[in-house]
């Protein structure tokens, strides 16, 4: 069974302030860094991390940043499947308060542009009982079409529908697990419950449902109803920017791994703690000694 998480990938670069500007302010960081991200990227790494054979499908730039991102992804996934485009790399600004708190800007001149069915070998190499991941970040066409395609060739579909673009709402129907923030599940389904929420979700399509709750840990719902709710570790928190794709990336190396939806999400808090304990997103994802004693 093999992982095909396709989406996007940029250069993050991260600045630790005490707290976030005021509009018209200019601040001094006390630090920053240039690092890999974008969700797909921490997705495929986290997946791969946790043992799961990854193809990851995105594109890249045709500039100095490109070449950077393929470089870097090659310590950990094989980069053979990157698509080059003639556009500028993505690119992110991650700011990081004294609280651990994340404001972030992207630019998805990539990703916005990125269809996997016209660019990529994606349709040929899935198999019947594949995992396909994908979120928010490529145009949601062709997200639909790619979930479709994927389902329809027998694999199971993971979709975090994060970011979630105002007024959007994806189509869950080939969908096979869902996975979102309290927030955006709440503006997918209007329900501020996080049961309500899940429930609905999986109304709207979705075969199971993940809510994430932050410090909380997370609920999954799955496709009869029955609800479990799984508490986070407690943990310093440091920076939780890329928790929710550690978690992500871990279910889906679990679930690969033949573990069931339930405990896949018990061993993905752990690793999502882990993160958030750390500074960084795809520096603070667990290595793979880590994950593999958090899954044994
Ligand atoms: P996102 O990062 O996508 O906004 P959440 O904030 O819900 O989503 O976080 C995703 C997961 O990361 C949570 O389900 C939880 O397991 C873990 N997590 C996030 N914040 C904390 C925290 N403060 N303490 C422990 N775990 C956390």
């Amino acid at each position: 069974m093999r992982v095909h998480v396709v989406g996007n990938v940029c250069v993050d670069t991260t600045f630790r302030l005490d707290r976030f500007p005021q509009p018209g302010e200019t601040l001094n960081a006390s630090e920053h860094a240039d690092g890999l991200g974008g969700k797909g990227a921490n997705q495929a790494v986290a997946a791969g991390r946790s043992g799961a054979d990854v193809r990851f499908l995105a594109a890249i730039g045709n500039d100095a940043a490109g070449a950077w991102i393929g470089e870097q992804l090659s310590h950990d996934l094989d980069v053979g499947h990157l698509t080059t485009l003639p556009r500028p790399s993505d690119r992110s600004t991650v700011m990081v308060d004294a609280r651990g708190e994340n404001l972030i800007v992207t630019s998805a001149s990539c990703a916005a542009a990125f269809d996997p069915l016209a660019d990529s070998d994606f349709l040929s190499s899935i198999e019947p009982g594949d995992i396909v991941v994908m979120q928010g970040n490529l145009d949601p066409a062709v997200t639909t079409a790619c979930l479709r395609t994927a389902r329809a060739a027998g694999a199971m579909t993971i979709f975090n529908p994060s970011p979630l673009a105002a007024g959007y709402a994806p189509d869950l129907s080939d969908v096979s697990v869902a996975i979102a923030n309290l927030g955006e599940a709440t503006l997918l389904t209007e329900a501020a419950e996080p049961a309500e929420a899940a429930r609905a979700l999986i109304r709207q399509g979705a075969g199971a449902a993940i809510v994430t709750l932050g410090a909380l840990g997370c609920l999954v719902a799955d496709g009869e109803g029955h609800i479990e709710s799984i508490a986070a570790p407690k943990v310093a928190v440091i920076d939780t920017s890329g928790a929710g794709d550690v978690f992500c990336g871990c279910l889906t190396g679990c679930l690969a791994a033949g573990i069931d939806l339930a405990g896949a999400a018990r061993i993905a808090v752990r690793a999502a703690a882990i993160s958030v304990g750390r500074t960084g997103t795809l520096q603070s994802c667990p290595d793979r000694r880590e994950m593999k004693t958090l899954m044994e």
